[in-house]
């Protein structure tokens, strides 16, 4: 749009003139020919809609160059729209071409719409004003100088950002997924609000004799328009909000209290205990013993019927106050799993560092058994090392009667899987206990 035409100088703007007017109301104006709108380097609070007529916008990209027509604009056309947002000076001169009638926005004219838009709307917006600010805006040095001195310094640390976080950072994908998160962050706190949340029970099994033991809570959401919400759905956003440790304290009450009906169900024919998901972010703060122990005195809950499973990544962050942490829960009573074991760091070292009692190998070393050797060796060097250190064995995942011998004989002390139950809701969870009693 360059026309290579240079900018005709005026001494005073239109702009300064229009500071005025900042009623807070849209009014339309007719401006004569050759009329500066505004300068560069001005800071005003206006932006401008054109109705009728022509204006020619003035600028350059360097401190050196002359100022050099950027581009016409004509009836519908916005410009001068970050003054909306923020106080940065003008980074272009903005000059009517022609006899043109506008509307001018005062800043405070959007203020009550601003107050009332979704957050969301609100933080991208700034996004984006950011990332337009930092590429296009090329400020002569007098100007940085002064007024604008504090922005320069936020453009500077932005711009010393590597290159593909930038671009990361404005690609069309990573707005779209900052949008989702941000909704599915709402939603989770309205859910979280209005109790949408439950526990499903995966019974877990005694091998060989495949008698109930006890069951793990699984996390599920009732959403209102979306139905039943997997928690690999949602989890993932809630831990990294922090909203994780919300769920896990409130699907550690949910257990308590479904307790005894379990018990009961068993009478004395088994001594059943349930197992608690207890997420990584749980782990960056003592506090969580504390509400956990709050929750047991609460709901009048035996923690030795609790069995907490953590995955390998809540123990590297700060092993030390992690084993404190695991220390003060086993003193409770409860017992801990350390859960999908294998597949992350898997350092040996956990097995005698860290206060377990037991190790879940994770359900693809189940699912590899019958095509890949290598899983039976780690299946197997796995059971060797847990009766070293006194751990017990749940193997996740059994699929086939097929995985039920293999484990058997691998010596896996209890087994998990759908072969055995899908996660139950409750009622099915006490059919299940009855079953699987009345058989022995
Ligand atoms: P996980 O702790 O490893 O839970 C086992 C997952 O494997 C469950 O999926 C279960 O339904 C699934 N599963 C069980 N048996 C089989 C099988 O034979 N074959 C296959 N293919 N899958 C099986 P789910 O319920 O979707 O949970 C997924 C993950 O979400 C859990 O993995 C856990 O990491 C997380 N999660 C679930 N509930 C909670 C919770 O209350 N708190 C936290 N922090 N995380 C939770
Ligand atoms: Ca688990
Ligand atoms: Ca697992």
């Amino acid at each position: 749009m360059n026309s290579g035409q240079t900018a005709p100088t005026f001494q005073n703007s239109q702009d300064a003139l229009l500071a005025g007017h900042s009623s807070g109301l849209v009014r339309r104006y007719v401006f004569p020919k050759n009329t500066v709108l505004f300068c560069r380097g001005e800071t005003r609070h206006c932006a401008y809609l054109i109705d009728k007529g022509r204006v020619h916008i003035y600028g350059s990209n360097s401190d050196d160059e002359e100022d050099h027509m950027l581009c016409a604009l004509g009836p519908g056309e916005i410009f001068g729209e970050i003054a909306l947002i923020d106080n940065t000076p003008r980074t272009a001169t903005a000059i009517t071409e022609e006899e043109t009638e506008i509307f001018v926005i005062p800043r405070d004219a959007l203020q009550g719409k601003l107050r009332g838009l979704d957050p969301i709307i609100s933080l991208l917006i700034s996004l984006l004003i950011e990332r337009y600010r930092t590429t296009r805006i090329h400020l002569p040095e007098s100007i940085k100088q002064d007024e604008a001195g504090d922005f320069i310094e936020k453009v500077s640390k932005y711009e010393s950002l590597p290159e593909e976080i930038l671009r990361l950072r404005n690609s069309e994908a990573q707005r779209e997924m900052a949008l989702r998160e941000m909704k599915l962050e709402q939603e989770l706190r309205s859910g979280l609000k209005h109790k949408q949340f439950y526990p499903v029970l995966q019974p877990i099994l005694k091998l060989p004799e495949e008698k109930i033991s006890g069951f793990e809570a699984l996390i599920r959401w009732q959403h209102p328009s979306r139905g039943t919400v997997m928690p690999m759905d949602f989890i993932p956003v809630a831990e990294r909000s922090g909203l994780v440790q919300h769920l896990d304290r409130l699907m550690l009450e949910k257990v308590c209290q479904i307790l005894p009906s379990l018990q009961e169900r068993a009478g004395g024919a088994a001594d059943l205990f349930v197992s608690v998901n207890l997420s990584g972010v749980n782990f960056a703060s003592r506090d969580v013993v504390d509400l956990i122990n709050d929750t047991f005195k609460r709901t009048e809950t035996d923690p030795r019927k609790i069995r907490f499973e953590i995955t390998e990544s809540a123990l590297i962050g700060d092993p030390v106050l992690a084993e404190e942490i695991l220390q003060a829960l086993k003193k409770t009573g409860a017992r801990i799993a350390l859960d999908d074991f294998g597949t992350g760091y898997s350092s040996l070292n956990y097995l005698h560092r860290f206060s377990i009692d037991t190790i879940k190998i994770d359900r693809t070393f189940v699912a590899n058994l019958h095509d890949d050797p290598r899983s039976i060796d780690i299946i197997r060097a796995i059971v060797g090392l847990a009766r070293n250190f006194n751990l017990t064995v749940v193997a996740e995942g059994i699929e086939t009667d097929e995985d039920v011998k293999a484990l058997s004989s691998l010596e896996c002390d209890y087994g998990q899987g759908f072969y055995y139950g899908r996660p139950l809701d409750l009622t099915d969870a006490h059919i299940f206990i009855e079953k699987n009693l009345a058989d022995r």
